[in-house]
């Protein structure tokens, strides 16, 4: 489904290139989504799988930006096919915003494969950045804060230069600072990774209830959960809608266009 068909050259969009979380649903990438605005297009997360999509609904030439929220193989590792699309196309190098350590982490995949450690510099100019180092990309502002992982990880609230507002919540556990950040957001992309609690042990990832609990909270105009299992996508989306009964809640699905504040 697409919401909306308005212009997304003048407005603030996102497009669902990959919702699968780190088990690929059939066909499907896992963390990948593309923001576009007025002379700017931003490829925000770069899971296997991503690249394929990406040339599916638009192209590498359109990308103004990549931005990774942490470094987990399902929110990164096409980087490898983005490396080599620009490389090999002759594109210029894209601006790449990682969070603290990124850098190093690339360099560190790069030597695994037995390639060069600058093999990721020839497509890419990296820059860190994470809570309180907020950072712009063409008419897109990110303001990132730290999420609750098992490794550094930034939910984002991004901004266009009207002030529609999308939240993305990264990989999380729940936590109160995403109520804050989510805050009358045009539309919260929320990950519900857990289709139920774990029994026992830590968590790093929440159930359609929790993130449901952020909407029901936060009150974004509308919701969409991501980063789920396509086998539990519609138990999930009962869920949260129960959770949450007032809000406006849908999966993210591959190829739906979503304009912000429309
Ligand atoms: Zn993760």
């Amino acid at each position: 489904m697409t919401d909306d068909t308005t212009d997304s050259t003048t407005g603030f969009s996102l497009q669902i290139l990959g919702a699968s979380c780190a088990v690929p649903n059939p066909d499907q990438a896992t963390s990948a989504y593309l923001l576009r605005a007025p002379g700017t297009a931003v490829l925000l997360e770069c899971g296997h799988g991503a690249v394929g999509k990406l040339l599916k609904y638009a192209g590498p030439e359109e990308l103004t930006a990549v931005v990774v929220s942490h470094m987990h193989p399902d929110h990164f590792f096409d980087l490898v096919a983005l490396r080599n699309y620009v490389f090999c196309h002759g594109l210029p190098k894209l601006p790449l915003f990682l969070p603290a350590g990124g850098p190093e982490i690339l360099r560190g995949v790069a030597r695994g494969m037995q390639l060069a450690e600058d093999y990721f510099d020839a497509a890419f100019t990296a820059h860190p950045y994470g809570e309180g180092l907020p950072f712009t990309s063409g008419a897109l502002a990110f303001e990132p804060v730290t999420a609750v992982h098992n490794t550094v990880a930034n939910a984002l609230r991004i901004t266009d230069s009207a002030g529609r507002t999308l939240v993305f919540s990264s990989d999380t556990a729940h936590f109160e600072g995403l109520v804050r950040l989510a805050e009358h957001c045009d539309l919260l992309l929320v990950e519900a990774t857990s289709a139920t609690a774990p029994v026992s042990g830590e968590h790093w990832h929440m159930t359609p209830s929790e993130a449901a609990d952020i909407a029901r909270r936060a009150e974004p105009r509308r919701t969409l959960l991501t980063h789920y299992d396509a086998r539990h996508a519609a138990a999930s989306l009962t869920a949260a809608a129960a959770a949450a009964p007032a809000a406006d809640i849908d999966l993210a699905r591959e190829g739906d266009i979503h304009v912000i504040g429309a």
